[in-house]
């Protein structure tokens, strides 16, 4: 943890300054020490360099999912070009320019390839957020970074004081036991006029998966030991590649053949992923206890009922739901 870090913090149970004691230093991270907090009383552990806020009764569920989670980023941490097209199709219309300048919060941040393309993209501090040991890798990815933070907080919780001029949530709301409750507690730490901006997996477009993919997961994937889940997937995720590199990559450039093939939109749009990805998308799909599928209309009212403006909800891909707006000034 950098200190500039702690003007940022505060209390996740009673909102009160925090005091920080170091107990080890490595060059300008705070790696081992505590933050106690002025009203409360409790201690926050600063472990590895991360500070934990995570709580001490967390539910089950949400920690059963931080678990898969947390397991996929720590096993696949490699950046790559993929996800810089990724992230900027997920965040669309939002473009680099629009994080210039700006205090950034990335509320399930992974493994930190968000928060280092942000970072890239000029954003003044940012500061990324996971529940999962997923703040493991991000830390080691970004810890050269002097303006990004990581932190290991429940989305709910937020142990945030000053309010975040953009703040997004990539492919975590939609885990979540309540996921309208998650973008509500996003939406309450961007400042008036500052920007929110999330995607989601999509109702529309995902009945296949929903029908199929769904049970398999819920029942039997997300149950099993990682190691074994992770065996499952090699022959969907062998299929899938073949599939991609035979059939959906040719598509691409020929319109006709594209019109024939189910999924066009999105499959097309991972046919240049190496097998690795491809793999851990599969992965993805199948290791998750928690995962809904959301209509248009119920990602436009989470922006409706916290009062967001010139919202713009746009389908990505046929399958998922990219949503942004700005906080009212009022
Ligand atoms: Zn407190």
């Amino acid at each position: 943890m950098k200190t500039d870090l702690l003007s940022y913090l505060v209390c996740s149970d009673c909102g009160k300054e925090l005091t920080l004691l170091v107990k080890k230093l490595d060059g300008a991270e705070v790696m081992e020490g505590n933050l106690t907090c002025a009203g409360c009383a409790r201690t926050f552990p600063i472990v590895g360099g991360i500070p934990r806020f995570v709580e001490k009764d967390l539910d089950p569920e949400k920690q059963a999912t931080a678990a898969a989670f947390g397991y996929e980023w720590t096993h696949y941490s490699k950046l790559t070009e993929a996800d810089r097209k990724e992230f900027l199709a997920w965040i669309a219309p939002l473009t680099p320019a629009d994080f210039q300048d700006q205090v950034v919060l990335d509320a399930g941040c992974g493994k930190g390839r968000h928060i280092y393309l942000s970072a890239q993209f000029g954003a003044r501090t940012v500061i990324g957020v996971d529940l999962s040991d997923a703040v493991e890798a991000a830390f080691q990815n970004t810890r050269d970074l002097p303006n990004v933070h990581v932190v290991q907080a429940d989305i709910l919780h937020l142990p945030f004081r000053d309010p975040f001029t953009l703040a997004y949530s990539i492919g975590v709301i939609h885990h979540l036991p309540v996921p309208s409750q998650g973008f509500r507690a996003l939406a309450s730490h961007v400042q008036p006029g500052g920007r929110i901006s999330t995607w989601v997996y999509g109702k529309e477009g995902n009945q296949w998966i929903e029908l199929f993919v769904d049970p398999v997961r819920k029942n039997v994937t997300s149950r099993l030991p990682r190691f074994i889940t992770r065996c499952l997937c090699l022959p969907p995720a062998i299929l899938l590649y073949a599939g991609l590199k035979l059939l959906y990559a040719p598509a691409k450039t020929r319109p006709s053949l594209k019109r024939c093939l189910p999924y066009s939109d999105y499959l097309c749009s991972i046919s240049s992923y190496t097998f690795a990805e491809n793999f851990w998308n599969v992965f993805d799909q199948l290791v998750a206890p928690t995962a809904y599928y959301h209509s248009q209309e119920e990602v436009l009212d989470w922006f409706r009922t916290v009062g967001v403006q010139e919202v713009r909800i746009e389908r990505h891909n046929g399958n998922s739901w990219r949503g942004t707006g700005l906080m009212p000034l009022h």
